[in-house]
């Protein structure tokens, strides 16, 4: 029986709850499958302030960087909306980020049949489905770059700087075309390199990367018409590569357009140590504590865990047809909610998908 060691983070909000339900997915999964998974759950974001005076104590970290994988609900809430920035909840993802080396963002936009009318796209456009994987490089670029401030003639001025190494590009690249291998075998590669040296840097390190994976039809975007693209034809893309900032903006936009955020998993990766596994929804504050959270969202992300940080590809197609399988007898919560279906609440969805997984 193999053993895997996942530290939780369930944090604030419904975390909590997508959290406990995506862990009764997990045991099962061991269960029909013959494996062990054993957790430690530990602090991080506006509980962890409330317990330690730091939203990413030590002790998390340590736990983290020894276990297999991290598996995250979600943090933050309004009662520590006040607090200075470098105290705020939030800043133990970009810490945990930091402190893995979790450079591959992995997030999937996948539109689910059961789903369609969700999709704010026309029919006709949604007709062929849609199912992309943006991968966003997460540790480099401009949200890491050098940046300032100055007077000058015209005022005070700031700047942010936007700039890669070949290395950066190559790792990221990799997992997209690795990805595309698993998938339809098509990277769609998104940047600016019309205008920015740094994209054509990126650019030219990617038709390198391209030079080991034949098999894979490699095309270009600039990001202004990717944007337009993936409205107009969201069929055609498969695995769209792109920068920590282009990215930032297109995996929002191909995420909305298959319906609710409550249903959208991702991964972050680092090249071989533990991934961090999360749905992309924060801690709704709104809805927590009222068994209303769509659980999915987190569920899938351990189906990504699995696939992605365990190899256990069977295991995760066995929890993605079993939420499929679940959607398609018309159990929706809230967000997903639509006339003629049977609501439910987090707990029964994450019952219900429990009761769909198969050996
Ligand atoms: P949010 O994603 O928490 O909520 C946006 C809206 O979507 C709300 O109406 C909420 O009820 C709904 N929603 C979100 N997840 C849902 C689910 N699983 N099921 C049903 N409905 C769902 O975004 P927000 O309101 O902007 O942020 C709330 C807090 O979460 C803030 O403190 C923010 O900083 C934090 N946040 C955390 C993360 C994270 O932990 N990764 C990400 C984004 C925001």
């Amino acid at each position: 029986m193999a053993t895997f060691n996942i530290a939780t983070i369930p944090g604030d909000g419904i975390g909590p709850e997508v959290t406990v339900e995506t862990i009764k997915v997990l045991d099962k999964i061991g269960q029909l499958f013959g494996h062990e998974f054993k957790y430690t759950e530990v602090l991080a974001g506006g509980c962890a302030i409330d317990a330690t005076g730091h939203p990413l104590p030590q002790e998390t970290v340590n736990i983290c960087k020894k276990s297999d994988s991290v598996l995250l609900g979600a943090v933050g809430g309004w009662q520590w909306d006040t607090l200075p920035g470098h105290l705020r909840p939030e800043r133990a993802l970009l810490g945990l980020r930091g402190e893995l080396g979790l450079y591959a963002n992995l997030r999937p936009a996948l539109l689910h049949d059961a789903l369609k009318d969700a999709c704010p796209l026309r029919p006709d456009i949604a007709a062929g489905g849609i199912d992309i994987m943006v991968v966003r490089e997460l540790t480099g670029g401009m949200y890491f770059g050098d940046r300032g401030r100055k007077q000058t003639d015209l005022g005070e001025a700031a700047w942010d700087t936007e700039m890669y190494a070949v290395e950066e590009v190559r790792r990221i690249a990799k997992v997209a075309f690795d990805l595309a291998r698993k998938r339809k075998k098509h990277v769609t590669n998104v940047d600016k390199a019309n205008v920015l040296e740094s994209s054509r840097l990126w650019r030219e390190v990617v038709l390198e990367v391209a030079k080991d994976y034949p098999d894979i039809t490699l095309d270009h975007l600039y990001i202004d018409n990717a944007t337009m693209q993936i409205i107009r034809d969201p069929g055609f893309y498969d695995v769209m590569l792109t920068t920590n900032m282009f990215g930032d903006i297109l995996s929002d936009e191909a995420s909305q357009i298959t319906g609710s955020i409550g249903m959208l998993p991702s991964a972050s990766l680092s090249g071989g140590g533990p991934g961090m596994y999360e749905p992309i929804h924060g801690s709704a504050p709104d809805i927590a504590g009222q068994d209303k959270a769509n659980p999915i969202a987190t569920i899938l992300s351990a189906a990504m865990m699995l696939k992605y940080n365990f190899n256990l590809d069977k295991e995760a197609a066995a929890i993605e047809a079993a939420v499929t399988a679940v959607l398609a007898t018309g159990a929706r919560t809230g967000d997903i909610m639509s006339p003629g279906m049977r609501p439910v609440g987090t707990k029964e969805m994450g019952d219900l998908i429990v009761a769909q997984l198969k050996g």
